[in-house]
């Protein structure tokens, strides 16, 4: 494997240089643990932490790694690593808070990112829209994966992409089915080896079936990235980069896919207060309003005193804000940690002049 297998090419290469970063080894990182990142090269596959924040400093990036991300490293053995820096970012995947004006990167350095529709009874233009804004914000081409046609007719799917053509001109539409298998080839055809992907689309649109045919695996999440750090492999199982059959790369984590998708017309604001008022009344002070029992939020579903949709959509946002929560939190703590390793170990080099 190459480097530019990896998605590296001249955009970074010309920047590593004006960074005066050339001493440096680079890596991709591939995965985001709750611990570190996982960085690969052409060589080795590091677990990695960041330290050295005069250096991140100096390169003005105070944002941690992301997905994607190109960062310059120091070797500490042949499986660890320390993130130095990282590259100036070609593109980014973002995701604003709703409640607050900081974005935060998802994944960085997607070329082309899928806005995944499916043609069944939840075809939804807006959804789609937002999905092509995410995109654009991000400066990262968009494509239109339209899926399921194997629900409707010829004309039914001809009048559904001349809708599409004039709504949103000039993103190219692969019309696919995951049962018929029409259009996966269009869609394999598409993808570059060396480039970088993800898809983004409400759930049950059909991205795991899209995504396993293009891996050519039947689970993506057997198909998570290895480690050697002798930790189970479901802990990075959905959270990174996979490499597909024909060279192209594929950023895929459970936060990207449901970024943005929460529909906002539901009253996300109303919702979340309609659900925290009547959580006052559950039963245990930390329920989660999914199986509790006496949790008061079920109970008002049950009695249709709360709309289902508002719920899921509820649960949705909840999900995608819960998980950065807790992997920035994880990662605050854990950095601690991973530095005074890093204190060991380059103490032990001085002490064995290794
Ligand atoms: P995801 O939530 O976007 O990852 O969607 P999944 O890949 O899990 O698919 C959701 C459901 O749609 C599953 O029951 C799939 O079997 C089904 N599905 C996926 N692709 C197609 C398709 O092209 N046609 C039909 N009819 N069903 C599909
Ligand atoms: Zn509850």
């Amino acid at each position: 494997m190459k480097l530019k297998d990896l998605g590296y090419n001249a955009f970074f290469a010309s920047n590593r240089k004006t960074l005066g970063l050339d001493a440096y080894l680079v890596a991709r990182v591939i995965a985001e643990h709750k611990e570190a990142y996982i960085v690969k090269n052409t060589t080795n596959e590091y677990l990695a932490k960041i330290t050295g924040r005069q250096m991140f400093n100096a390169l003005s990036r105070a944002d941690y790694p992301a997905v994607g991300d190109w960062v310059a490293i120091t070797e500490l053995d042949c499986e660890r690593a320390v993130i130095g820096g990282i590259l100036p970012r070609k593109t980014m995947l973002k995701r604003k808070y709703s409640n607050e004006t900081k974005t935060q990167v998802i994944a960085a350095n997607i070329d082309v990112t899928f806005a995944v529709e499916s043609v069944d009874r939840d075809y939804n233009l807006n959804r789609l829209e937002r999905c092509l804004a995410i995109a654009k914000d991000g400066n990262i081409k968009p494509a239109i994966v339209l899926n399921k046609i194997d629900l409707i007719s010829q004309e039914g799917l001809s009048c559904k992409i001349t809708q599409l053509k004039n709504r949103f001109k000039r993103i190219g539409i692969i019309p696919t089915s995951t049962v018929t298998d029409k259009g996966l080839d269009e869609l394999n055809s598409y993808i570059k080896k060396g480039k970088t992907y993800c898809f983004l689309g409400s759930s049950g649109v059909g991205k795991s079936s899209l995504i396993n045919n293009l891996l050519g695996t039947d689970n993506i999440k057997t198909n998570a990235i290895s480690e050697h750090t002798g930790r189970g492999k479901h802990t990075t199982s959905g959270r990174g980069m996979y490499f597909l059959k024909n060279g192209g790369i594929l950023i895929d984590n459970p936060g990207m896919r449901e970024i943005g998708m929460v529909d906002t017309k539901l009253g996300v604001k109303k919702v979340f207060n309609e659900i925290s008022s009547l959580a006052k009344k559950c039963k245990f002070g930390d329920c989660t309003h999914i199986n509790e029992p006496g949790c008061a939020v079920l109970d008002a579903i049950k009695r249709n005193k709360l709309d289902e949709n508002k719920y899921s959509n509820y649960l949705k946002l909840k999900k995608e804000v819960d998980f950065y929560k807790m992997t920035k939190l994880e990662k605050r703590r854990k950095d601690r940690k991973f530095g005074q390793f890093v204190k060991k170990t380059l103490e032990q080099q001085k002490k064995y002049k290794i």
